[in-house]
């Protein structure tokens, strides 16, 4: 008996020991209709995740009974996803696979009386199938002979129907209190062109219908699936137990993920792209598998966090802090350290020698000591934020201010003697002596000061171009409102600072911690550019106990 972690594995736990199942088969079945994004991640994690951890395997399953949406750019975009993640799929399989069994089984409902050719439309039919409180009206093509059925359902296959002038239904009971059942659809005409199987089909299964035969055909022992499908179970099981297929497997569901201050649906997120509010499906704000390792997040960082949050039978939503919180902790112990300034303002040291360089001993990554020391310079030029600089200082400002010491990071303490300013007031240069015997690790100058900031040599630096990024969607104070409404159309921010030059030297895709700033990675771009991972500042606060 395994651990269980979650209801899920309970109930694995259950069946293996009752001998309901010896093996654990899942699948992953994301429709080729779009990108994936972090809510399938979860599923990958569950799916995946449970097979491995019970010795089991999970095949990657492509839902393409829906021709007219999927395109094989989906398909590839999503198998590079789920190799992103690390994970390792038994098999691959498509629904189009199936569709000769799909519809040798259809015919067998059929000669079985089970299932029956409608005329009506789908108006006609979303008319007649009742409401919670009342039963639905039968359809009058209901008791259509065996032989007439078949010789329909055979002319829709040959193309003699338009779309949706004809349709298989399962024949069920239309006072079901599950509207799920009252004779569903099972075929439907769809004069499409698939991106696997061509022209072959002109009517395409349901997915209610078609899911549980490729479950089945695939070997599959849980579906896991979430929890809009519940009450698509029994047809589900009916499906099974009315096609006499032989591998009979369990259907699962779960509760979505979803996530504050994003969208996470492939309609919504199809329509950001193609309406030019974000660059692309893999822009970096995106919630999509591809956005999120476009911005840095390490893989994982995500998978830490899929496996945190765990699996829960009640849909609810997680901050998006929560998640940013595991890309940080992660970071934080892989990313090297460097710095950066983002919005400069220059620091003569009037009494550091002029020409002279000097060189100090920078930590790679403090929290691998083993990566040792890199090197950076100080001069008589430097810059610093131009917030950690204050005219007018509030009560406790530990950063610079004029009679005021601060330390440079890895370096020196400096006193400001005094500022310039232009006609405006901005200030345009600082004058600062630096304490020559307060050199971080061997300082014997006395003086306590309480800020350290970071500081890039003027004389020998990068200008590089930073972007912070915002939410897509503002907070979830809008619940359930269109997300156009809630759009942030100020979620890019650029800056133009200076860098060491060791930033500019290094790979691109690689994740830095700028000192005091944040997580950033280098991109592309002829100039140095770094795009923000995550911010340092951790906004999660875990909930008392
Ligand atoms: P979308 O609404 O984004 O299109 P979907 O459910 O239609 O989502 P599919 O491609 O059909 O997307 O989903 C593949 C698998 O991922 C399914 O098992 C589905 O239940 C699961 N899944 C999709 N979104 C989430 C989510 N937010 N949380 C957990 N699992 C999800
Ligand atoms: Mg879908």
């Amino acid at each position: 008996m395994i651990e269980a972690k979650n209801f899920i594995e309970d109930i694995i736990n259950e069946e293996l020991s009752e001998g309901k199942v010896t093996t654990v088969h899942t699948r992953f079945p994301p429709e080729p209709n779009g990108y994936l994004h972090i809510g399938h991640a979860k599923s990958l994690c569950l799916n995946f995740g449970t097979a491995e951890k019970f010795g089991g395997v999970c095949n990657l399953f492509f839902d393409d009974t829906n021709p007219s949406k999927e395109k094989t750019e989906y398909v590839d975009a999503i198998k590079k996803d789920i190799e992103w993640l690390g994970f390792k799929w038994y098999e691959i399989h498509y629904a189009s696979d199936f569709f000769d069994t799909i519809y040798s089984l259809a015919v067998k409902l059929i000669k079985d009386g089970k299932a029956f050719v409608c005329d009506l439309t789908a108006d006609q039919i979303r008319e007649t199938r009742g409401t919670l409180t009342e039963p639905g009206k039968e359809s009058p093509y209901r008791n259509r002979s065996v032989e007439e059925n078949l010789k329909l359902f055979e002319e829709m296959r040959e193309g003699k129907y338009a779309d949706g002038e004809k349709v298989l239904r399962a024949k069920l009971d239309m006072a079901s209190p599950n509207i799920n059942m009252r004779d569903p659809v099972i075929y439907r005409v769809l004069h499409a062109t698939h991106h696997r199987t061509g022209d072959k089909w002109c009517i395409y299964p349901m997915y209610d219908f078609a899911h549980p035969i490729c479950d089945s055909m695939q070997g599959v022992t849980h579906s896991i699936c979430t929890l809009e499908f519940e009450d698509h179970r029994p047809l589900y099981n009916w499906t099974i137990e009315n096609t006499e297929v032989e591998h009979k497997p369990r259907q699962i569901e779960f509760a979505r993920l979803n996530i504050t201050n994003t969208v996470m649906s492939k309609r919504y997120l199809k329509k950001l792209v193609e309406d030019g509010a974000v660059e692309g499906w893999d822009d970096p704000r995106m919630p999509t598998l591809t956005g999120i390792r476009n911005r840095g997040i390490p893989a994982q960082a995500l998978k830490n966090f899929c496996e945190e949050i765990g699996v829960a039978k009640a849909n609810s939503e997680i901050e998006v802090s929560y998640f940013e919180h595991f890309a940080r902790d992660f970071l934080n112990t892989e990313a090297e350290r460097a710095m950066a300034v983002l919005s400069p303002v220059k620091v003569l040291l009037t009494n550091f020698p002029e020409g002279k360089t000097e060189t100090l001993e920078f930590d790679v990554n403090p929290n691998k000591p083993e990566l040792g020391k890199r090197t950076i310079t100080i001069s008589r030029e430097i810059y610093i934020e131009k917030e950690d600089f204050s005219v007018c200082p509030p009560p406790k400002y530990f950063r610079l201010k004029k009679d005021g010491y601060v330390r440079l990071k890895n370096a020196y303490i400096i006193k400001c003697d005094d500022f310039v300013t232009d006609e405006d007031g901005n200030v345009t240069e600082i004058r600062c002596s630096y304490v020559p015997d307060s050199h971080s690790g061997n300082d014997t100058s006395g003086i306590k000061c309480k800020g350290t900031i970071h500081w890039v040599d003027a004389n020998n630096c990068v200008p590089f171009v930073a972007k912070k990024y915002d939410y897509l969607l503002k907070d979830a104070t809008y619940p359930g409102q269109d997300f156009s409404e809630r759009m942030n159309y100020d979620s890019v921010h650029v800056f133009n600072g200076f860098a060491e030059p060791y930033l500019a030297s290094s790979e691109e895709g690689k994740a830095f911690q700028l000192l005091r700033t944040g997580y950033y990675k280098k991109t592309k771009g002829d100039v140095l550019t770094l795009g923000e991972i995550v911010s340092l500042k951790d906004g999660y606060k875990p909930a008392a106990k």
